[in-house]
């Protein structure tokens, strides 16, 4: 059975709005759109938290310190995204992002304080001021959510429907969207594949981590909302650059899936990391050792593994004590014991894995998609905020700002609602049997450092994978065939990208190479699936980093 057979609604829900994802995202669009004063249908496939937001750990960056500027961050912005930022999309955010998060906390987020009761802002790596606002020591993204949770649930105008997982794009006949299909497991009425129909849909379904065999991003990011955008022949933007976290922890040979993060806060706290033999390898490396920009750090731990033929390197914080750990780490201290290391007295294992992705839906300033009606935010979208590689915590301000942004459109911009006239164009499905395959490949050749050949291996096995489909249509099946798809289109970049920039390296091409590079890659799928890939010049913020 194809896609498109499996899609034929057996149940339609309606609103002026469907908001696709349950995050940071998705929650302050939907807050936004009832502002607007539009009914909205706010449907998420696991539960209401699930989602990366939950597990965001370091913070939220704005300039709200008296000594900060949103000019400071606009430059420390652009120097992280090596010339590939859209300067107006970071200026909005840089600009509104203060703001933004003042109105979290008045929707009663609870953000640390410091001993004068004004809020406690730490830096990060790439940030020249303390910008940071963080809760719960290192347990942010679980606050943001709480409290942007508890925000919708106490508005009659949302209507949440967990366990809806959403398969493709409605559209009418001028091609503008008019709602989802979405399979839902079990409740009353709405079970099985249904329709969402509303004229504004917006996409917040977050990022594509379980692309790669191992990730920092929990099992619901498999990268849906890419994925149904390409089928409905939306632009995506920047897939080749998706960042990796170094410290990972390491699980073993066969870890595979979502894997605990150990923030870079612990290297900023003095941490530092060692190989096989105990020797400390980041000096001399970069001028900030432990603390170089995460690619640097990343880049630097796979050669040493790959050098050593050690699986991980080792993290030495025992210089700590038991009560900084405490006080400063409680979620990592938690996650490292429940793995049965305890880091007060033993080195941590680690590695790089897949964290976040800087690319996805190519979207204008307001959230708007190549479609009409079609509107994302959050990690899913590619404003161009992040250029080739994303400034640490900036992404849950991007998730905030631009549902903001959209928020205002929806309420300024009515478009009708009309009858469906098409589905994307149907796919076959690839099987859940294909999917470490796919991710393991993934990792193997397309993901910290990258050549030709290696991406020629990517590029193989995603093909013999796509000439044997034979998926049915099943959670785990359409969750499959959207990582081959963003998969495809993420090689098929890293392959023409012929340069190394931002968190996008190529051991053959190690220089970035500003001549013929400082284009954005958009890519959109033809109706017989093709890729067509498109350069986008990047004018302006080209800002080298200054001590
Ligand atoms: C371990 C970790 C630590 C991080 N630390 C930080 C940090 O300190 N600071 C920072 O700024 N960023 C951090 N990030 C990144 C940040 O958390 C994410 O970029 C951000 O939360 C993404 O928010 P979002 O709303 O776009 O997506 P998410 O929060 O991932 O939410 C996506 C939503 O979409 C739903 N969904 C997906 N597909 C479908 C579908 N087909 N149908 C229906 N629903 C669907 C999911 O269930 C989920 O509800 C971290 C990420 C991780 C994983």
């Amino acid at each position: 059975m194809t896609r498109l057979e499996a899609a034929d609604p057996g149940w339609i829900a309606r609103a002026d709005v469907v908001i696709v994802g349950s995050g940071v995202a998705g929650l302050t669009a939907a807050l936004h759109a009832r502002r607007a004063g539009l009914t909205v249908l706010l449907v998420t496939k696991g539960r209401v938290e699930e989602g990366s937001t939950r597990w965001a750990q370091g913070g939220i960056a704005a300039a709200l310190a008296d000594d900060d500027t949103p000019e400071e961050h606009l430059h420390d912005t652009l120097v992280a995204g090596a010339g590939l930022c859209d300067v107006d999309a970071v200026a909005a955010l840089v600009t509104e992002g203060p703001d933004c998060v003042r109105s979290l906390i008045g929707l009663g987020a609870h953000f640390d304080l410091d001993a004068s009761g004004a809020l406690a802002l730490t830096r990060e790596g790439g940030h020249h001021r303390d910008r940071i606002a963080h809760a719960g020591g290192d347990a942010t993204g679980a606050e943001v959510s709480r409290a942007l949770v508890a925000a919708v649930a106490l508005d009659p105008g949302i209507e949440l429907i967990e366990g809806a997982l959403v398969l493709d794009l409605l559209r009418d006949d001028d091609g503008g969207a008019q709602g989802v299909t979405l399979h839902v497991m079990g409740q009353g009425q709405r079970d099985g594949v249904g329709a969402a129909l509303a004229p504004a849909v917006v996409l917040a379904t977050g990022g594509f981590g379980q692309v790669f065999a191992q990730t920092t991003n929990p099992a619901v990011a498999t990268g849906d909302g890419v994925a149904l955008a390409l089928r409905a022949g939306a632009e995506v933007a920047d897939l080749e650059f998706v960042q990796f976290h170094p410290t990972v922890l390491w699980l073993g040979p066969r870890a595979h899936g979502q894997q605990p993060l150990v923030s870079e806060a612990v290297r900023g706290e003095g941490a530092v990391l060692v190989d096989a033999v105990g020797e400390r390898f980041m000096v001399g490396v970069h001028p900030m050792a432990e603390l170089a920009p995460r690619d640097v750090v990343a880049r630097s731990i796979m050669r040493r593994m790959s050098d050593t033929g050690a699986p991980h390197v080792w993290l030495d914080a025992t210089g700590f004590g038991e009560r900084k750990w405490e006080e400063r780490f409680p979620t990592i201290l938690a996650s490292c014991r429940a793995h049965g290391i305890d880091p007060v007295t033993e080195f941590v294992p680690v590695s790089p894995a897949s964290h976040y992705a800087s690319g996805g839906v190519r979207t204008d300033l307001d959230g708007r998609a190549s479609i009409p009606g079609l509107f994302a935010c959050g990690e899913v979208a590619c404003t161009g905020v992040h250029g080739a590689n994303r400034l640490a915590s900036n992404s849950l301000l991007e998730g905030l700002v631009f549902a903001a942004r959209i928020g205002r459109v929806l309420s300024g911009e009515t478009r009708a609602a009309r009858p469906v006239a098409a589905l994307s164009p149907a796919a076959p499905l690839v099987p859940r049997e294909a999917r470490r395959v796919m991710q393991q490949a993934m990792s193997d050749d397309a993901s910290v450092l990258r050549s030709a050949d290696s991406l020629a291996r990517a590029a193989d096995v995603l093909e013999g994978i796509a000439a044997s489909p034979g998926g049915v249509p099943c959670t785990d099946d359409w969750e499959t065939t959207n990582l081959h798809a963003v998969s495809r289109v993420l090689v098929h970049q890293a392959r023409i990208r012929e340069e190394t920039r931002g968190s996008h390296w190529r051991e053959d091409f190690p220089d970035r190479d500003d001549g013929h590079w400082r284009v954005r890659l958009v890519s959109r799928l033809t109706p017989e699936g093709d890729i067509v890939t498109e350069r986008v010049p990047v004018q302006g913020g080209v800002i080298r980093a200054t001590p």
